[in-house]
C-alpha cells in the first residue's frame, strides 16, 4: 500500500446513528458492531473516509449547514472522514426496500417465492448506485482504495467505469450467493453479473458462495476462463481479469470474551439465571427476518417438548427478537406468526413456575445481549439461510465458561468453519432439530467443553481483523504470488499485530 493510498469504504449506511432527542436537537452517535471496530483503525491510519446514506432524509433538516457541523464531529470523534449520500423518500422505497430488500434479499437467501420483481425498481437501483459512485469520485483519487459493501451497491464500480473514473475496487457481498438455477431467475440477471465482473477483486462469505458465482458466470458469459485454486483465484473474461475470494467475515473476539468476563455481565447472567431456576437455558436472537427460520424453530422446540417429556419443566427457549424492516408487509405478517406461535406453545405448556418460551421484541443493549449468551447453556441457531451468522459466533466468544453447545443450521455460512464444534442440523427437518435440542440438553460436560474449546479456538484464529487482512491483502497485493504479504499495522484488543500474524487463510 503507498503511503498516501487511503481506504474508502462504500456501504449502504454510514457508520453512524442520527438521533433526535427529547429536545428535538439532533445527535451523532458512532456505530458499534465488528465492522466499524475492524475498519476504525485501518481507516484512521491514513486519512480514509466512509461514504454512505445517513439513514435519514435531508428534507428533515431544515438547515444543511448544521448537519455538515454535525458529520465533522462524527469523523473528529471517529477519526475519519463521513461523506454522506443523500437519498429521496423514493429512491429509499424502491432502491432499498424495494430492489435490494425484496428482490435481491430473498433471491440470494434461495426464498424466490419471496420475491417482487417489480421492474419499476431496476433502474432506482442503477441510479442510486449512480449516485454512490458520483461520491466515489468526488471524494477519492486514483491512489485510493475503495471497498465497496454488500448487495445494495453491486454496480458501483460499473458506474464508475461510466462516469469515467479509474479505481482500484473491491466488493464483499455479505449475503449468500445463490446457484444457477435460481439466479437464472432473475430479470436483470446479465446485467448484474457483469456489473461483479467490473470489480478488481470480489469476497464471498464462503468458499460455497464463490462456486456459485463462478458456476454463473460460467453459464451465462462468454469467453470467460477460472483458473488457479485455493484462497484467491482469477476469472479471465475477454475484456479483464477479477480475483475471486473467500473470507468469511467473523467477530472481535477479544471484545465479546472481555465483556462475558466484567463483574458487571457476570452478575447480570446470574440474575436470569436466579430468576429462571433449575432449568436448562437455550437461546435464540435473530433480527426480525423469515430467513431466520423463527416459526420452524419454534415448532422444532414444541415438538421436542412433545416427543421428549423429559424436557417439560426442565428447559426454557428465550428467543430475543430484533425489529427489523417492519414496513414491508412481509415482515410484520411474519412478527405476527411468531406471536402467535409463542402464545400457542405457552398456552399449551405452561405450568406453575415454568413458561416454555420467553419471548422478548426489542433491541438489547450489548452487555445484556452478552449476558444472555452467558447465561445460556445451548444456543438455537437455525437460519433457513445466512450469509454467515454472528451470533453463532458472538455466542462461543462470550462463553468463558466453555460449557455450552451450539446448535448450527447447515444452511449458515458459519458451519462450514464451525461444523467440528456444533450439532449441525437442517432447519426444515422438524424432528431433525427436536432431536438436537434433546441432544444438547443430555450432552455431558467434557464433551460440551471438547466442542466449545474448538469452536472459540477457531473463532480467535478467525477474528474480524483477520477478516480485514485477509481482504485487504487480496485487494491490494500486486499480483498473486505476492499475496498476502502486506504489512498492516492493526490494532486489536490484545495489543498490535501486523497483518495475517498467526494466522492461516481462511
Ligand atoms: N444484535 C444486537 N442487538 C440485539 C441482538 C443482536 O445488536 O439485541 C446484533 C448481534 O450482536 C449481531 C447482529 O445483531 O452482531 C446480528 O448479526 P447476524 O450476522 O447474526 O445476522 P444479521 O442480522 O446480520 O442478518
Amino acid at each position: 500500500m503507498s503511503e498516501t493510498r487511503r481506504l474508502a469504504v462504500v456501504s449502504n449506511r454510514l457508520p453512524i446513528v442520527l438521533n433526535r432527542g427529547d429536545d428535538e436537537k439532533w445527535r451523532i452517535t458512532p456505530g458499534s458492531g465488528g465492522l466499524v471496530t475492524a475498519l476504525g483503525p485501518v481507516l484512521r491510519d491514513r486519512g480514509g473516509l466512509w461514504i454512505g446514506w445517513l439513514g435519514a432524509n435531508s428534507d428533515e433538516f431544515q438547515d444543511t449547514s448544521f448537519l455538515d457541523e454535525l458529520l465533522s464531529r462524527g469523523a473528529e470523534e471517529s477519526g475519519y472522514a463521513l461523506k454522506p449520500v443523500d437519498l429521496s423518500a423514493e429512491e429509499v422505497r424502491k432502491y432499498y426496500f424495494g430492489f435490494s430488500n425484496e428482490i435481491l434479499w430473498p433471491l440470494f437467501h434461495d426464498l424466490s417465492g419471496r420475491c417482487n420483481f417489480e421492474p419499476g425498481y431496476w433502474e432506482v437501483y442503477e441510479a442510486v448506485n449512480g449516485k454512490f459512485a458520483q461520491a466515489v469520485a468526488e471524494h477519492t483519487s486514483e491512489d485510493d482504495y475503495v471497498w465497496v459493501h454488500d448487495y445494495q451497491l453491486i454496480l458501483v464500480a460499473e458506474k464508475l467505469k461510466q462516469l469515467g473514473i479509474r479505481r482500484n475496487t473491491g466488493f464483499f457481498l455479505h449475503i449468500p450467493f445463490p446457484p444457477l438455477d435460481l439466479f437464472i431467475r432473475l430479470p436483470w440477471r446479465f446485467q448484474i453479473l457483469n456489473a461483479l465482473l467490473q470489480y478488481d477483486l470480489l469476497g464471498f462469505q464462503t468458499v460455497r458462495d464463490r462456486r456459485n458465482f463462478i458456476g454463473c458466470v460460467r453459464a451465462l458469459t462468454k469467453g470467460v476462463k477460472a483458473c488457479g485454486h485455493g484462497h484467491v483465484s482469477r476469472l479471465v473474461t475477454l475484456e479483464r481479469e477479477v480475483r475471486v475470494g473467500a473470507f468469511p467475515i467473523s467477530i472481535d473476539y477479544g471484545e465479546f470474551a472481555g465483556l462475558a468476563s466484567t463483574p458487571g455481565v457476570a452478575e447480570r447472567a446470574r440474575t436470569i439465571r436466579a430468576n429462571l431456576p433449575n432449568r436448562r437455558l437455550m437461546l435464540g436472537v435473530d433480527r426480525l427476518d423469515y430467513t431466520k427460520g423463527i416459526p420452524d424453530r419454534l415448532k422444532a422446540f414444541v415438538t421436542a417438548l412433545d416427543r421428549y417429556p423429559e424436557l417439560r419443566g426442565a428447559i426454557t427457549l428465550v428467543q430475543i427478537v430484533v425489529p427489523s424492516r417492519e414496513s414491508i408487509r412481509e415482515y410484520d405478517l411474519l412478527k405476527q406468526e411468531i406471536e402467535r406461535l409463542v402464545g400457542e406453545i405457552n398456552g399449551q405448556y405452561t405450568d406453575v413456575g415454568w413458561t416454555p418460551v420467553i419471548y422478548i421484541f426489542r433491541s438489547l443493549h450489548r452487555a445484556d445481549l452478552v449476558a444472555y449468551y452467558r447465561a445460556c447453556e445451548i444456543a438455537l441457531v437455525t437460519p433457513l439461510k445466512d450469509g454467515m451468522n454472528l451470533v453463532a459466533k458472538e455466542y462461543c466468544a462470550s462463553n468463558t465458561r466453555e460449557n455450552g453447545v451450539l446448535i448450527l443450521s447447515e444452511f449458515a455460512g458459519a458451519a462450514a468453519q464451525m461444523h467440528h464444534g456444533a450439532l449441525l442440523v437442517n432447519p426444515y427437518d422438524v424432528y431433525g432439530v427436536a432431536r438436537a435440542i434433546h441432544d444438547a440438553f443430555t450432552m455431558d460436560l467434557e464433551e460440551r467443553r471438547t466442542r466449545m474449546k474448538s469452536l472459540r479456538r477457531s473463532i480467535l484464529r478467525q477474528d474480524i481483523f483477520h477478516w480485514v487482512n485477509s481482504f485487504l491483502g487480496a485487494g491490494i497485493a500486486r499480483d498473486l504470488s505476492s499475496f498476502p504479504r502486506m504489512e498492516l499495522f492493526i490494532p486489536t484488543s490484545r495489543g498490535v499485530r501486523t497483518a495475517l500474524d498467526g494466522s492461516s487463510p481462511p
